[in-house]
């Protein structure tokens, strides 16, 4: 029987390809009607047979999805046969309206392309820059809207006749892939020194050449789809210092780059959901446990227990690879906590003193996107930065909102968020906005992604800190109305959001510093906390924290403070001169003067951090005295866990007669000092200092359930990047039958919070309309 369905179909559908393969598959069964983008995603008009129809649904979600859609929802309704109709058409759009997200994220080359790029005779055969509609760049290299190959850097390169001929065939597999190009007409790769000078420019040699050097232990700087990587052969330990030497402090565990997951198996431990992840079509780094004895050198990843992994994704990655390379180093192309370079005289001027060689190409790089980052919480991939490969994605939401918004962040970490009817479009990781060059990148940023979503907001959110670069971004914006939201609120926000949820849930939020409603630091809170407001519930005890920015830095300042605390006015400086000695030559005469500081209230702050104790215990067990990088220390502290311990260390829960309730660690402290006095293993040490934080938040959790009648328990903040104590708190959260929520879209550190700012705001508008 003849019927017409209406079909709307919301999730990732557009700019994936995802109207051509409507059509083909319409075309295949002979339907008619017609497909079209709009603000809700795709609709499609079908007429025909009612088992055609059906079968249409079936090969939609199957077989025949493009790989980079995804299907959220599928609404169906019949509605009147139409006369007079003989074909199938792709509308442009519809008519009320342009298409919400026009920009998708950057994709990985498919492996229809890659199968191309080895075929001998195939005209794109050994092209660098093959690609089409289910892959290739697309967020990196947009200028504007809308997507058409005019408003993006492609633009530079007129297409052949072979490639315009795909471009406008609807039956083809590169219909409308704005970055199409080959051999003759698109992008071209060559190879020079560090000082620009030209070395080789046919692309076969630039490869050979690049490839010999890498393995000859030279650094190579090679543009990829987001910007500059530094590569090196992981292997070579003189290479991987010499790098590490030539980036200055940079202490960070270096990212790698293999082309199987054969490879990466031989240095570490891939699980099938881990390899799931390597494999997605965003191709993320991909944290995972090192395995015992491997060949990749001890200067890619020490001090901590995993290597950061991913498989190549552009098609040059692959051209690369196959000269016989087993594994490279691939760290971001900047010097320190700069942003990620993208342009080819920015390269040379600033990495070459770095690279020994640079392998350019002339596709420019428009907006630069760093490599994401995932790794594995309780059985499910979480990020732990959000950029290339997931942005722009919106996150959709059930909830419209009336207003655009722009939520600005937090410093650390940064990332901003808008919102647009029922999207939460947040942006690439940015970075520490402290760094000049990261905040210009910000303010661009926050520029570029507004006119892309055709964005005006009226209303701006931001976090509650006065000395934030971005409270002050946000409160310098004209006609824009403010509203300030405390830190870790924000952090359970972004864990609401992901699940649709409003709240009341009980909040366990801890990481670093947060400013806190009372003016102090916090840092670890249990919230009570919905979208519309929170209540205190509890906290870590606060202990002083002298030193400013330096108190993040220099473990021996926390340390000073918790001792100060536990030991009151018996603690002198002299009779811990042992620890203070083994943390550093001179840190006697440091603990002195810092608890000169304390006393006298200079530069004293109080603190509920969390992140802070991590570094403390971690200096106390001999690991390092200093964070090179954020959360240096408590990573070392959580690699040299020793597993199978259960014990904890004591803690109170104290009542604070109509305050929080506080958890004190004065009994841990002085248990944890008299282990390392007799000689306890410093992995034994970090086990039980895990497993007493674990069960205080979960002793917290359910006095906060006793109390307030709440079942479920959200968890986020940067100690939860830490896997031992998230999978144990989980797991003994679950086994005293809260449900659990955690972040799963946005990381759970400060990449998360303009998420969590944008949510409360919209909830606020919305229940003031
Ligand atoms: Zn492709
Ligand atoms: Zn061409």
């Amino acid at each position: 029987m003849k019927k017409r369905q209406r079909i709307l179909i919301t999730g990732c559908v557009q700019g994936v390809g995802f109207r051509p393969a409507v059509f083909k598959i319409a075309e295949a069964l002979g339907l008619y009607g017609f497909v079209y983008n709009d603000t809700k995603g795709v609709t499609v008009e079908l007429q025909g047979g009612e088992e055609k129809i059906a079968e249409f649904l079936v090969r939609l979600r199957g077989a025949d999805k493009p790989p980079m859609a995804e299907i959220k929802s599928c609404e169906t309704v019949d509605i009147a046969v139409v006369e007079d109709e003989n074909q199938f058409i792709i509308k442009a759009s519809d008519s009320e309206g342009a298409a919400l997200s026009q920009v998708t994220a950057d994709m990985i080359v498919c492996g229809d392309c890659l199968a191309e790029m080895g075929d001998k005779n195939d005209f794109r055969y050994g092209y660098p820059f093959i690609n089409c509609t289910n892959c290739g760049p697309r967020y990196s290299i947009v200028k504007n809207i809308p997507y058409d190959r005019t408003n993006t850097t492609m633009t530079a390169f007129e297409m052949c006749e072979k490639c315009a001929a795909q471009y406008t065939d609807v039956t083809d597999r590169r219909f409308h892939a704005q970055p199409v190009a080959c051999g003759k007409c698109g992008p071209k790769i060559w190879l020079t020194d560090n000082k620009g000078k030209e070395v080789k420019t046919q692309t076969d040699e630039v490869i050979t050449e690049a490839a010999r050097l890498l393995l000859d232990g030279k650094i190579v700087a090679i543009k990829g789809i987001g910007g500059f990587h530094l590569a090196v052969n992981a292997l070579d330990e003189k290479a991987v210092k010499r790098l590490r030497e030539r980036k200055r402090r940079d202490h960070k565990p270096f990212a790698m780059m293999a082309c199987s997951i054969e490879k990466i198996k031989q240095y570490a431990d891939v699980s099938e959901l881990a390899e799931k992840e390597l494999r997605s079509p965003q191709c993320p780094i991909v944290l995972l446990p090192k395995k015992d004895n491997s060949d990749i050198a001890e200067s890619v990843a020490g001090g901590v227990n995993t290597y950061g992994f991913m498989l190549c994704y552009a098609p040059l990655h692959y051209l690369l690879f196959d000269k016989d390379i087993e594994v490279l180093v691939m760290t971001s192309g900047n010097m320190s906590d700069e942003p990620l370079i993208c342009r080819n005289s920015l390269a040379l001027e600033r990495l070459g003193t770095v690279a020994d060689a640079f392998l350019m190409h002339d596709r420019e790089i428009y907006r630069q996107v760093d490599d994401s980052i995932v790794h594995i919480v309780d059985g499910r991939p979480v990020l732990l930065r959000r950029a290339r490969g997931y942005v722009p994605t919106p996150i959709v939401t059930g909830k419209k909102c009336g207003q655009d918004i722009f939520a600005a962040g937090g410093d650390l970490k940064n990332t901003f968020c808008f919102t647009k009817q029922n999207q939460l479009i947040c942006s690439e990781h940015i970075g520490d906005l402290e760094d000049a060059e990261v905040y210009h990148h910000y303010i661009g940023s926050i520029e570029h992604l507004g006119r892309l979503f055709e964005i005006e907001p009226k209303i701006t959110v931001c976090d509650l800190h006065p000395g934030y670069l971005s409270t002050q971004y946000a409160s310098s914006l004209p006609e824009a109305r403010i509203i300030k939201v405390q830190h870790h609120w924000a952090h359970i926000a972004s864990v609401l959001v992901e699940h649709e949820l409003e709240g009341p849930v009980i909040g366990l939020s801890a990481d670093g510093t947060g400013y806190g409603t009372d003016g102090a630091i916090w840092g670890c809170e249990c919230l009570v906390a919905s979208l519309d407001d929170f209540e205190r519930f509890g906290h870590l005890a606060y202990y002083p924290l002298a030193g400013g920015d330096k108190a993040s830095k220099e473990a021996i300042r926390p340390l000073v403070g918790l001792l100060k605390q536990t030991y009151g006015s018996d603690f002198e400086t002299d009779k811990f001169r042992w620890l203070f000695e083994r943390i550093e030559p001179d840190g006697i005469k440091k603990a002195q003067v810092i608890s000169g500081q304390i006393e006298r209230q200079i530069n004293t702050v109080e603190t509920s951090s969390l992140g802070r104790v991590f570094d403390a215990v971690a200096a106390m067990v001999g690991l390092g005295s200093y964070n090179h990088f954020e959360a240096q220390l408590p990573m070392a502290l959580e690699a040299i866990i020793a597993s199978g311990v259960e014990e904890h260390y004591d803690f109170e829960l104290v009542k604070g007669g109509g305050k929080p309730l506080k958890i004190d660690l004065t009994k841990m402290v002085k248990q944890l000092i008299s282990d390392i006095q007799e000689g306890e293993g410093s992995g034994i040490i970090s086990a039980k200092f895990h497993n007493t934080i674990a069960v205080a938040l979960l002793e917290m959790a359910k006095k906060a359930r006793e109390s307030k009648k709440l079942e479920t328990a959200a968890l986020s903040g940067g100690v939860f990047c830490n896997r031992y104590l998230t999978n144990r708190l989980i797991k003994l959260l679950k086994k005293s039958d809260f449900s659990v929520l955690f972040n799963r879209d946005v990381p759970s550190n400060d990449g998360g919070i303009s998420l969590g700012q944008a949510a409360i705001a919209v909830n606020l508008v919305n229940r003031k309309q």
